[in-house]
């Protein structure tokens, strides 16, 4: 059978074991979607592969029943002309439509009971070319020692694992031999950044999740090492803190910023240019980490990073809208071609505010104004939706 999607497993190379996410959409879209197609496939590592194509982005959830996997898609209705292609040698025996409410069900039988599919799992393409939409399932079937020691232990199968506390990277910024920017005060980025980063790690860690920082401490680390570190620890998600600096100093305000090759102005295009300066790679230039990563990624995947940064991000400015933090004026999510960003790990780079200016500079110096810095980045991950 003809797959056309691409292949999202784990990718060998040069020795590193680059996990490839998939994007997991939250909202629910008001537009009628439509069932496209259907079909089935094996994949490497006797994977079965579902493929659900719809016309518009689907707002799904997964269910569990025995022996089946129930993929619950809104506002669709069944379609009888769309019957599943099915491929030999899958755990899905047959597939089905059943419709609930406004809802329909797909309901895959199958041969072996299966654990719940976590996020790595699941992929979500944009349309491309021929296809729509397409919702992509991969799963293999829970080992025959995993059910018999759960059936000696009275355990249901079907029973959840303990949740995987979830990864986070803080990356303060800059550091050592590279102060960043400094603001008329003196105030140094490397300082605000560390500082504010320390505090975000022991609140994260009090919150349950299991955080890493780049840097502890003073010290200088190449751009494509903090890369490279959060790829290492397989990171959920990957924060760049830094302070910005403008030469109009009215200029005022945090912003977010995720990784795009295009610069979304020319601002932001001259920030990329010098946050990526420490390391003397251009905007338009890439370390050799970047082009194993950007080799070993299809398009496709690095459109997944992309939209889940991107989900990241405008939640993030939600957060920090809610906590009453002041923005910069201008769109409140922004893109450019920061170096430290180009990894597999989802994730964005935040201006805390602009040293540049006389009254943000004293202000972020000040615990309080770092604690509700902090408190508003602790909220946009925990509104982050890691799991299916
Ligand atoms: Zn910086």
């Amino acid at each position: 059978m003809q797959m056309k999607v691409t292949r999202r497993t784990l990718l060998q190379m040069g020795g590193i074991t680059f996990a490839v996410v998939g994007f997991v959409p939250r909202m629910a879209f008001a537009a009628r979607n439509a069932l496209r197609s259907m079909r089935t496939g094996v994949q490497p590592g006797e994977k079965t592969r579902l493929v659900i194509e719809t016309a518009n982005r689907p707002s799904y959830s997964l269910s569990y029943p025995e022996n089946q996997l129930v993929v619950d898609i809104a506002n669709m209705s069944a379609d009888s002309s769309v019957t599943a292609k099915l491929a030999s040698g899958t755990l899905i025996s047959d597939v089905k439509q059943v419709q609930v409410d406004d809802h329909l069900h797909i309901v895959a039988n199958l041969r072996k009971p299966i654990a719940h599919l976590d996020k790595s799992q699941i992929m979500l393409l944009e349309p491309n070319g021929d296809n729509d939409y397409r919702l992509v399932l991969d799963f293999t079937a829970t080992s025959a020692e995993k059910i018999a020691s759960a059936v000696k232990t009275g355990e249901k199968t079907e029973q959840k694992t303990p949740q995987k506390k979830h990864v986070i990277i803080i990356d303060p910024g800059h550091g050592g031999k590279d102060p960043g920017c400094i603001g008329k005060g003196g105030t140094r980025e490397k300082d605000i950044v560390l500082s504010v980063g320390r505090k975000l790690k022991a609140r994260l860690d009090e919150a349950g999740f299991k955080t890493y920082l780049t840097r502890a401490n003073d010290t200088y680390i190449t751009l494509a090492g903090r890369a490279e570190f959060a790829e290492a620890r397989k990171g959920d998600l990957f924060i760049s803190l830094h302070a910005n600096a403008n030469p109009s100093r009215s200029v005022k305000g945090f912003s977010i910023y995720t990784l795009s090759e295009k610069a979304s102005d020319e601002e932001a295009k001259k920030l990329a240019e010098s946050e990526n300066a420490a390391d003397k790679i251009g905007v338009d230039g890439f370390t050799e980490f970047e082009r194993d990563i950007r080799a070993a990624l299809s398009s496709l995947q690095q459109h997944a990073v992309a939209e889940m940064s991107e989900e990241y991000a405008n939640g993030c400015a939600r957060a920090f809208r809610a906590a009453k933090v002041e923005a910069q004026a201008g769109p409140s999510v922004r893109h450019a071609p920061f170096a430290v960003l180009r990894s597999t790990v989802p994730g964005a780079l935040l201006e805390l505010g602009h040293l540049s200016n006389g009254s943000e500079e004293k202000l972020l110096k000040t615990p309080d104004h770092q604690n509700k810095l902090v408190a508003a980045i602790v909220r946009s991950i925990k509104n982050y939706n890691f799991d299916v």
